[in-house]
Formats: structure tokens, C-alpha cells, sequence
């Protein structure tokens, strides 16, 4: 007789990451799917699943860390769907439900963020720790905190990169780039708020600009808010401008000079050091993540 098997989708913007395991991390097939319109993206989703039960038997539950904004309160009649988005055609589009049809099976279902979020707790930089922080710093700046190996919410999602930064008078001039609301976080400081100032990739700059003391700055303040607010006791930072591992030196630096020795915790270098660190795992977090959440029906 075989195990149940679990099934995963790391739901993104660009492309959807479909797995299948016995556990979390005893992945058995995968599949990168391109994201186009949702009716497209999802007929490969589901034809995917469907070529693999039939080699290996039925997928028991699914779990889905989507990109955001996703309705996540069990009292809406939304609950599941994608809520407004720039993304052609997905506003509205109920992917949790779309995907039970389809499958036949229990869907669970959370962001992205809290995906990477919980298998980082469970299998990488956070391992042990019973309040965690977990940052993606890319195209958006999303985040979720993890306490006690569940997600800190219930009837919405954080959306701690949309948070207000106190400006720095070097980077004044520069309105940016969130529709919303301009120059909160992730409006000063996602990867496209650095191509919207320099034209460049922050990969592509030099190591004397500016920016990187401009990020560094804005970042530990999401850092130094989110320790003010909820302290986890990590908080781990992720993401496509996080690649760029000078960021990581600098974000401490500037934690404790803004801090300036209120926190105990954060006025310490050695501690500020093992406090805001890189992942653990690399690009399989939100897969990992989403094989838990249906290991775990949540
Ligand atoms: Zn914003």
C-alpha cells in the first residue's frame, strides 16, 4: 500500500513551481509552469497533478503559497481567490476552489511569503526558534511572521513592505514606485525602485553608489518597526535584491545605528549579527512550504 502523496504549488507571478512528495522534503516530480492568464496557467497546473497520480496513485491534500494579495479570511465567500492585481486576468480568480475542483481534494492555501516563511522554520535559517520573521526583498517586499511553526494571521495577511519610511535627504528626490502609495518600502526599496532610479539592476551598480547605503537604510527600518511591533527572535531575508550579499553587513549597520542602544538586543554587533541573516534554503522554500501547509490542512 502506498503513502498518501502531497502536492504543492509555489504559486508566483512569473511562474508556478508544482510538486509532489511523500513529505515536505522528499520530493518525488516537479514542474515549472510558466504564468500566464489563470484559465491557461491552471490547465497545465492541474495536467501536471493528473500525469502524476496516474504514475503514482492519488494526491491526498494540496497546499498553495501564493503571490499575493489572496483573501485568506474562511468567513468570506472570496476566501481563496486572488484579490486585485496588476496580473491580467487574476483579480478575482478563486484559486483555492478552482484547484479543489480540479483535484478532487483538500486545498490549503497562504502567501508565498508565509510558504518560504514556514520552511525556514522548519528545515532552514530558523530552525528552532519560536517567533520568526521572514522578508522577501525583490520585485515587492513581502513578509510573514511564523510563531510556534504557524503563521502569525488569520483573516488577512501582513503586507509589512507597504509600511511608511522615514526618508533620507540623499534619496529626496525620488517619488517612488508603489501605485499606491509611492514611496512606502517597497516603493523605495524592491528591485524595481532601484531600476526606476538608475535605470539599472542593483546587481549592475557599483560598489561606491549610493544605493546601497539607501536600501540598507530603508531595510532596517522595516527591521528595526518589526522588531518594535511583534520581536521575533530572527528575522531572515530573502529575495531577488537579497542576492547581492554586501546588503546583509550593511542592513546590521544601520539596525544599530537606528536603534542607538534602545533595544537591548539590537544594540549588541554580535547579536544583530545572528539576527538578520540569508535563508537557508534556496529556491525550493515556497515549494517546501506548500507541501506542509497540506501535510498540515492549513
Ligand atoms: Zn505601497
Amino acid at each position: 500500500m502506498s503513502e498518501a502523496l502531497l502536492g504543492g504549488i509555489e504559486a508566483g507571478g512569473t511562474k508556478f513551481v508544482c510538486g509532489v512528495g511523500r513529505s515536505p522534503t522528499e520530493i518525488l516530480r516537479t514542474r515549472t509552469i510558466p504564468t500566464r492568464g489563470p484559465d491557461e496557467t491552471l490547465a497545465e497546473v492541474l495536467a501536471f497533478f493528473a500525469d502524476v497520480s496516474a504514475q503514482l496513485g492519488p494526491i491526498s491534500a494540496l497546499g498553495v503559497a501564493s503571490f499575493g494579495p489572496v483573501d485568506l479570511d474562511p468567513r468570506s465567500p472570496a476566501f481563496g481567490a486572488i484579490k486585485t492585481t496588476p496580473k491580467a486576468g487574476w483579480t478575482g480568480f478563486n484559486l483555492k476552489n478552482t484547484l479543489a475542483e480540479g483535484l478532487g481534494c483538500p486545498v490549503a492555501i497562504d502567501t508565498d511569503v508565509t510558504g518560504s516563511g514556514l520552511a525556514e522554520w522548519a528545515y532552514g535559517a530558523g530552525q528552532g526558534l519560536d517567533r520568526l520573521a521572514y522578508l522577501t526583498v525583490g520585485t515587492g517586499i513581502g513578509g510573514a511572521l511564523i510563531a510556534d511553526g504557524r503563521p502569525l494571521h488569520r483573516y488577512s495577511h501582513p503586507e509589512m513592505g507597504h509600511v511608511s519610511a522615514r526618508r533620507r535627504a540623499d534619496d529626496i528626490g525620488f517619488a517612488g514606485v508603489c501605485p499606491f502609495h509611492g514611496d512606502c518600502l517597497e516603493g523605495l526599496a524592491s528591485g524595481p525602485a532601484v531600476v526606476a532610479r538608475y535605470g539599472k539592476k542593483l546587481s549592475e551598480m557599483p560598489s561606491d553608489s549610493p544605493i546601497w547605503m539607501i536600501l540598507a537604510d530603508y531595510l532596517a527600518q522595516l527591521c528595526l518597526s518589526i522588531m518594535l511591533i511583534a520581536p521575533p527572535a530572527r528575522i531572515i531575508i530573502g529575495g531577488g535584491v537579497m542576492s547581492n550579499p554586501q546588503l546583509y553587513p550593511l542592513i546590521r549597520q544601520e539596525i544599530l545605528r537606528q536603534n542607538n542602544g534602545y533595544l537591548d538586543l539590537l544594540s549588541d554587533p554580535a547579536v544583530v549579527e545572528a539576527f538578520v541573516v540569508p535563508p537557508g534554503l534556496k529556491d525550493e522554500a515556497g515549494l517546501i512550504g506548500a507541501l506542509m501547509m497540506a501535510r498540515d490542512g492549513r
